[in-house]
């Protein structure tokens, strides 16, 4: 973002105004805790700021300060959509494509609100006036502490904006341990900190507050789990009678991928997930050095992310499915033993 488009962001902050912050569909730590942190920041300013996700997300997500204020597309469409007609701004954070919002998309597209887009995702789309995209960053909550920085306005960081911004950052980097933290997100991290983020207290928020049927969940993936040791790959598979067995609930099976990743030698992890009410797979894909699951996400699964953690469909069956991602595996052999 240069200069003088942050004098122009300035000058249309600079009055109070209708603003409308959109999150990704089934939103995750980063996606709400930018959203829900870069609406304290405006209201703030005194704009009329209203976040909007596309559907519900997770209970472990559900206490960060402003929850009761997000609006939820599904459940309130109507009241939504009004909101997104009379927007003067739009702040789209966390996704670089507007098909991410679901059924929000239609409506999005429609509005003639100015369109910020703030992400680290690769290759953003370019629906938006202003685009501050930056793939080298940890997380979308980390961009918001910098924007709010190139804004002249750390000063208004409270502990609201501080408590948002550090569960994005702390769930995107996996507590500070991806390679995507830099000496720079802990700086960040610590003025959080000072600011007023509880980072014990967040952290047990999220992590330390699992049902026991969770639990029993993540011991059914963790006994479907297979290794191809030969291609350095594991994987997960659940299906919707498992789900259902355990009372799958929203945000259950998020970071389950990550267990195939903690295996010896292993550099590629992917979940692959039924949904019959969506009628798709869910998949997941992990992976460690510069194995791009990116591109092996865009090029055959129908989706994509960042290099280490991307998401895809697909609308074989679950078996069909496996056999596909085995099939193309082999296909890597060589990229996956370089790692
Ligand atoms: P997850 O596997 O946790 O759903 O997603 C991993 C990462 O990839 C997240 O940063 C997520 O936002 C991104 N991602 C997930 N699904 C998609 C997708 O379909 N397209 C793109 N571009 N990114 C995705
Ligand atoms: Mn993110």
């Amino acid at each position: 973002m240069t200069q003088t488009e942050i004098e122009k962001i300035k000058k249309l902050l600079a009055s109070p105004k209708n603003i409308v912050i959109v999150p990704h569909k089934n939103p995750d730590g980063d996606a709400m805790g930018s959203t829900v942190g870069l609406y304290h920041y405006l209201k703030q300013h005194n704009h009329d700021a209203t976040v909007i996700s596309p559907n519900d997300y997770p209970s472990f997500l559900k206490w960060i300060p402003g929850n009761n204020q997000v609006l939820i597309h599904d459940y309130q469409t109507e009241t939504s959509n009004d909101l997104i007609e009379k927007a003067d701004l739009i702040f789209t954070l966390d996704f670089n494509a507007l098909h991410r919002t679901g059924n929000m998309e239609a409506v999005l597209e429609k509005s003639k609100a100015i369109k910020i887009l703030i992400d680290h995702h690769q290759a953003p789309d370019n629906y938006a006036q202003y685009i501050y995209s930056d793939v080298g960053m940890s997380s979308t909550c980390q961009m918001v502490y910098q924007f709010i920085h190139m804004l002249g306005d750390t000063h208004l960081i409270d502990s609201n904006i501080a408590t948002c911004l550090y569960l994005g950052i702390m769930t995107d980097t996996g507590s500070f341990r991806f390679p995507c933290t830099t000496s720079n997100t802990h700086i960040i991290v610590a003025d959080l900190i000072e600011k007023g983020a509880n980072s014990a207290y967040i952290h047990n928020q999220v992590y330390d507050t699992n049902s026991y049927e969770r639990l029993q969940l993540l011991g059914c993936a963790l006994n479907n789990l297979k290794v191809i040791y030969e291609l350095r790959t594991a994987y997960i598979t659940l299906s919707q009678d498992e789900l259902n067995k355990y009372n799958f609930k929203k945000g259950d099976t998020e970071g389950v991928v990550n267990y195939g990743l903690s295996l010896e030698n292993i550099v590629f992890a992917a979940i692959f997930i039924e949904d019959k009410q969506e009628g798709i797979i869910k998949i997941s894909l992990r992976s460690k050095g510069n194995f791009s699951v990116n591109d092996f996400s865009r090029l055959h699964f129908n989706g994509g992310g960042h290099i280490n953690a991307a998401g895809g469909r697909s609308d074989l069956s679950l078996n069909d499915t496996v056999n596909k991602f085995i099939t193309i595996l082999p296909d890597y052999s060589n990229a996956l033993n370089d790692e």
